[in-house]
């Protein structure tokens, strides 16, 4: 696509937006999930209706079969008048429905596609385990085949958006003989199915956004297998090369917005901030960040340039991922230092200073999910750079 006509295509997505963002209720609070979803849907499908739901999926399954780029150019548009984020429905929207769409057949494509991009149905990502985070090749969840189903059981912990979930891609190990991560399958499991059961976990902003799931006898068709059994690690690379690759985009652009508010917040003598614009290192750390965050855009942009060109996100993912974390914490912790001990008391801040505080903790989560800054760069030494392998524990 030319530059006219990516122009010409933002000019008619920021008229959209112009008018429809202002029809849009309050949104709920965000410990209310159930109302969040309910919110989260409605918007969806309000973009499904204008033909800017799943902008880079392919027509043929409920998508604009436009580019990734393109697809950029929406999300700055709609953080340009605050339009809502993706919300609860994030991994269906941005990493589990592009695996589908690169590892599924043609019935997963046609059942799970369209009702993502409609709003109507939610998923969540089982990966993680209590025992099986960053080394996530030991996960233990079973999954055993009994005629033409499986039968699952096991745990997984940190599953984001579990309680309002209907459909997991969880990852189980179907050949304990085999090494690791060669008896590894991935199914696609409904949530409201005998043997499955959600318990929310409360964080440090207050509320319960991902929870344990715990599977017992779970049963579900082999027909819901994604990919090969025992092919599941590549399945859950493809998931993950999403999710660290152009995942966090909206949450970048925000990062900037925030950065912005930061210079206004620190320039404003009407707010209860402890260091000021006067202050030179305050100056100087929102000068650096502000440069950071240019070469985390052109990062992005690489990583939607591959997709546009392949499909598929490779281990490169990872550098995005890594330096738009570090970044979002070097943004929090800015945010603390201006306002100082009335960081604490976030509750009693107003307007931008309780966002930007309420960020600063959130950030911490964030060189953790998707995979921790530690394993970015492991990966990003071992797959990028061809450097050693890390070595291997013994015994
Ligand atoms: C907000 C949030 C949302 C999440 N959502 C999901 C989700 O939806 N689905 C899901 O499956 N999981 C999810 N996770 C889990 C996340 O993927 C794991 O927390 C992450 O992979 C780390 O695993 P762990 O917590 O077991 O930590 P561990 O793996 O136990 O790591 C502990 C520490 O050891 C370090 N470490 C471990 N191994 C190495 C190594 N080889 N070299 C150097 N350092 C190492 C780590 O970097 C870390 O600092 C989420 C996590 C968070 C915080």
């Amino acid at each position: 696509m030319g530059e006219n006509e990516l122009e010409a295509f933002r000019l008619a997505a920021r008229a959209w937006l112009a008018e429809a963002v202002p029809t849009l209720p309050t949104a709920p609070p965000a410990a209310d999930l159930a109302a969040r979803r309910r919110y989260d849907q409605a918007w969806q499908s309000m973009l499904y209706q204008a033909g800017y739901a799943g902008l880079a999926w392919p027509a043929a399954y409920g998508g604009r079969g436009a580019t990734a780029m393109e697809e950029l150019v929406f999300l700055e548009e709609c953080d340009a008048v605050g339009a809502p984020d993706i919300g609860v429905n994030f991994p269906g929207q941005l990493f589990v429905g592009p695996t589908l769409i690169a590892e599924g057949s043609e019935e997963h494509k046609s059942r799970y596609l369209a009702p993502i991009l409609r709003g109507e149905e939610c998923w969540c990502q089982g990966f993680s385990e209590p025992n099986a985070g960053s080394d996530l090749a030991s996960l233990r969840t079973r999954a055993v085949r009994d005629g033409d189903e499986y039968v699952i059981t096991g745990q997984k912990v940190w599953t984001s958006y579990c309680a309002v979930a209907d459909f997991c891609e969880l990852l189980v190990r179907t050949d304990p003989d085999a090494p690791q991560s060669r008896g590894i399958t991935c199914l696609i499991v409904p949530m409201h199915i005998d043997g499955v059961e959600v318990r929310p976990l409360r964080t440090i902003v207050g509320y319960s956004e991902f929870g344990e799931v715990f599977f017992d006898g779970a049963r579900v068709p082999v027909t819901n297998r994604l990919g090969d059994e025992n092919d599941g690690w590549r399945v859950a690379r493809v998931t993950l090369g999403f999710e660290r690759g152009t995942a966090f985009a909206r949450g970048l652009l925000q990062l900037v917005h925030a950065t912005r508010q930061l210079k206004e917040l620190a320039q404003d003598p009407a707010q209860p901030t402890e260091r000021s614009w006067q202050d030179a290192t305050v100056r100087r750390a929102l000068g650096e960040l502000t440069c950071e965050l240019d070469a985390v855009h052109a990062l992005l942009r690489a990583n939607v340039d591959r997709f546009d060109r392949d499909g598929v996100l490779g281990p490169e993912a990872s550098v995005f991922k890594l330096a738009y974390s570090e970044a979002s914490q070097r943004v929090g912790d800015l945010a603390v230092r201006i306002l100082g001990p009335a960081a604490l008391v976030s509750e009693t801040l107003g307007g931008t200073a309780r966002e930007r505080t309420r960020d600063a903790f959130q950030a911490l989560s964030l060189t953790i999910a998707g995979g921790t800054s530690e394993i970015q760069r492991n990966i990003i030494s071992e797959a990028c750079l061809g450097l050693p392998r890390e070595p291997r524990a013994v015994g």
